[in-house]
């Protein structure tokens, strides 16, 4: 706290891995010796700049852009980029912790950073925000390099944002490389890397449950967001034979007792991503449901929960009401989605909960066969993606237990994930000696 002041998230991320961490290493010299936890804890560096761009009124505006390159250890620099007010050096530096282990987790040889600005593109114009893309990367592209820093998007930044960014990159530097993933199918980009994070958080979730010998089938599913996550969550929960009962964004949350069907999820997809619109117009497109403005949905009574929206979505009290409301399992497509007293509720009532850096390693794992395809010039097809993403997901739920496994059959997937993805690392840094 005192060499980051005023940086919570970041010390809440950094406190949550610690807390594992310290038992994992207590009869491990060589780990204190060189400092590996301090060393990982601490960033490679923190780049900030300012982004300067012109809106339609002919307004010179001004934002402030970081990327924070935390760990490159096992492999390039990797991790999105977020467009978002409510983005600080202190939740970037958590996410670029958090990925750090995430990325190790996935078994590909990737290391970890985020980056972003604290640009609001909502109600911003294309052109506004083509400008601002731009902007952004006249600074950020003396940073990154496909074999140095790899970015993709985040909240925020989609497809069409980093077909501006790329665009930008290339004509600075004249180089048509991986540099960034998340890219158009036309340009470099991997098939199912869109669908991949939250696909990814509904296999991991099957892979718990499977281990306790259940399934998908007839259960129902809470989940948060109405965003590139959360949609792909809600539509692999119904192809896996699901019910989803809730979507939210901002503004609240929407409950739907019959259940969202994929022919629904076609139309938030479209409403939220090409329309702009928000949530709680779904209640005028489908009767008997209800829009609960400015709450999260975590009192509805459910099977599952899966966290798809931002950090600290989920509060102590929403994992107790979890909990009572008989909840079986949790899965987070959102980073850091519940707080450290939730966390502690979950971890003490023992039911399956997977943490984002396993649960939502499904798109930074395909981002990293994106990286492949681009290296290799080929692409691979579908039915191979989406059975590498299947392997990738499986590989982590079983690194998770190699080292989550408690006395008694109980799975604690959050130390599990902390240790897995902090061995791989620490290993690599004890390598490389003190640098
Ligand atoms: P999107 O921008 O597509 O969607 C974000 C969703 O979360 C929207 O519904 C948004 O609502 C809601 N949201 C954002 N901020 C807040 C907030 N402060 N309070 C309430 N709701 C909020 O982003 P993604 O779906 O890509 O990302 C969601 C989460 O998943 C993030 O934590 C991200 O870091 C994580 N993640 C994403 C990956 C990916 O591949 N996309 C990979 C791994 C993790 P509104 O429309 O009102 O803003």
């Amino acid at each position: 706290k005192k060499r980051n002041p005023g940086q919570n998230e970041f010390v809440q991320a950094v406190q949550e891995v610690a807390e594992d961490i310290f038992d994992f290493i207590a009869d491990k010299e060589d780990y204190h010796a060189q400092q590996i936890l301090r060393r990982i804890a601490e960033p490679d560096r923190v780049v900030s700049f300012r982004v300067c761009w012109e809106d339609d009124a002919g307004n010179i505006r001004v934002q402030r852009g970081w990327r924070v390159q935390n760990n490159n250890a096992i492999g390039p620099y990797k991790g999105g980029i977020r467009f978002h007010p409510s983005v600080t050096e202190s939740v970037l530096k958590f996410l670029a912790f958090e990925q750090t282990f995430k990325n190790a987790l996935t078994g590909l040889p990737m290391g970890g950073g985020k980056g972003g600005s604290n640009f609001n593109p909502k109600g911003k114009s294309v052109r506004e925000i083509m400008r601002f893309c731009q902007s952004f990367m006249t600074e950020l592209y003396r940073h990154i390099g496909a074999d140095v820093d790899v970015p993709a998007g985040d909240i925020g930044v989609g497809g069409r944002e980093i077909g501006y960014m790329f665009g930008q990159y290339k004509r600075i530097t004249g180089e048509f490389t991986g540099v960034l993933t998340g890219k158009g199918l036309e340009w470099g980009g991997s098939l199912i890397r869109t669908e991949a994070t939250g696909y990814g958080a509904v296999y991991f979730l099957a892979n718990m449950l499977a281990a306790k010998d259940r399934d998908l089938v007839g259960k129902t599913a809470v989940i948060s967001g109405s965003g590139n996550v959360a949609t792909h969550a809600a539509e692999k929960i119904v192809q896996l034979g699901g019910k989803v009962l809730t979507l939210s964004d901002s503004g609240g949350f929407i409950h739907d007792p019959d259940g969202i069907t994929q022919q629904k999820i076609d139309w938030v997809k479209a409403h939220k991503t090409h329309r702009r619109g928000r949530i709680e117009d779904y209640v005028g497109e489908y009767k008997a449901t209800t829009f609960v403005p400015g709450k999260t949905p975590w009192g509805v009574a459910c099977d599952v929960a899966l966290p798809c929206a931002t950090q600290n979505e989920l509060t102590g009290e929403d994992a107790k009401t979890l909990v009572a409301n008989g909840c079986i399992a949790v899965s987070e497509g959102a980073n850091m989605p519940t707080d450290l007293a939730g966390v502690h509720v979950f971890r003490a009532a023992k039911l399956m909960y997977a943490p984002g850096k396993a649960a939502n390693a499904g798109g930074v794992a395909v981002s990293g066969l994106e990286m492949s395809q681009n290296s290799a010039r080929r692409s691979w097809s579908e039915g191979e993606l989406q059975q590498m993403l299947q392997d990738i997901m499986s590989g982590i739920h079983a690194r998770c237990l190699t080292h989550g496994e408690q006395p008694g059959g109980y799975v604690d997937y959050v130390k599990g994930a902390n240790i897995a993805g902090f061995k791989k690392v620490a290993d690599a840094m004890l390598a490389f000696g003190v640098v």
